[in-house]
């Protein structure tokens, strides 16, 4: 049952970044169906991580049970400048939080629709700039738990956005930005004490991705308005697919949701 279910595209940077998606057993190169015709039925139902069948998760992608008991979906998950693994203060499952917080985590500024600053496992770098349609990133720190990358996004917030403007980022490229300088103005609002975990390089990651045509006026579909969702493929920017008549589809919103996927030539 599990593998009918959406999950988020992988990713790999290359000269453009390359998607797969994998659903019903099969593995799908989405870049060799840009500007063919897919499509996505539901069956209206959808599958928490826990194994449950339903037709409504509850919320982020859990069911109701799994949303207030799980150590994925605590509140630290949302908020990471609540993490408390460093203090050995259990949040809902100390071990499962010492495992995901206690580990090198980067803080990155990264321009997908304007400059926005967030966190990510240190393994995840990359993986989370193209998630988010990146066209430019840089890597501002690297500190030994996920706490301290909160509290370093907390301490920048009010300079730089930490969010991505979604509708921006689909309409087009975004304006080149000097994130080299921009990270060396933000530098002195790091707090005293995290300062030494500043990174001195200063590469800058540019990602491209296989968009065709952007959309003019995006009309954003969701399964649960419409259970067909069929078009042709004009590109894929971060978790998004870019269909005809301004449409777009974003998958990882869908994760859990159990369908057929299909590509005509
Ligand atoms: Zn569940």
């Amino acid at each position: 049952m599990l593998r009918d279910s959406l999950k988020k595209m992988s990713t790999e940077l290359l000269d453009v970044v390359n998607y797969q998606l994998n659903i019903n057993g099969e593995n799908h190169l989405m870049n060799d169906y840009l500007e063919k015709k897919i499509k996505i039925s539901w069956k209206g139902l959808v599958i928490c991580h826990c194994g449950k069948v339903m037709r409504k998760l509850f919320r982020s992608g859990f069911c109701y049970s799994c949303y207030w008991t799980l150590p994925e979906a605590s509140p630290s998950i949302f908020k990471p400048e609540l993490c408390t693994a460093h203090l050995n203060i259990e949040e809902r499952d100390l071990k499962w939080e010492k495992e995901f917080q206690l580990t090198n985590h980067y803080v990155y500024l990264a321009n997908s629709s304007g400059i926005k600053v967030g966190i990510t496992r240190a393994s995840q770098g990359v993986i989370r700039w193209m998630d988010q349609g990146a066209s430019q990133a840089i890597l501002l720190a690297k500190v030994p738990n996920r706490r301290f990358s909160g509290d370093i996004e907390v301490a920048l917030k009010p300079y730089v956005s930490d969010k991505t403007n979604w509708r921006k980022m689909l309409s087009g490229e975004p304006n080149f930005v000097d994130l080299v300088r921009v990270k060396h103005e933000l530098m002195k609002y790091v707090p005293s004490k995290l300062k030494k975990y500043i990174l001195s390089d200063d590469n800058v990651t540019e990602v491209r991705y296989p968009v065709k045509q952007y959309p003019k006026k995006i009309k954003s579909v969701k399964l649960e308005k419409s259970s067909t969702i069929e078009g042709l493929l004009l590109g894929i920017k971060g978790q998004y697919l870019i269909l005809d008549q301004d449409r777009v589809f974003n998958v990882r919103s869908h994760e859990g949701f159990i369908v057929d996927f299909t590509v005509k030539d």
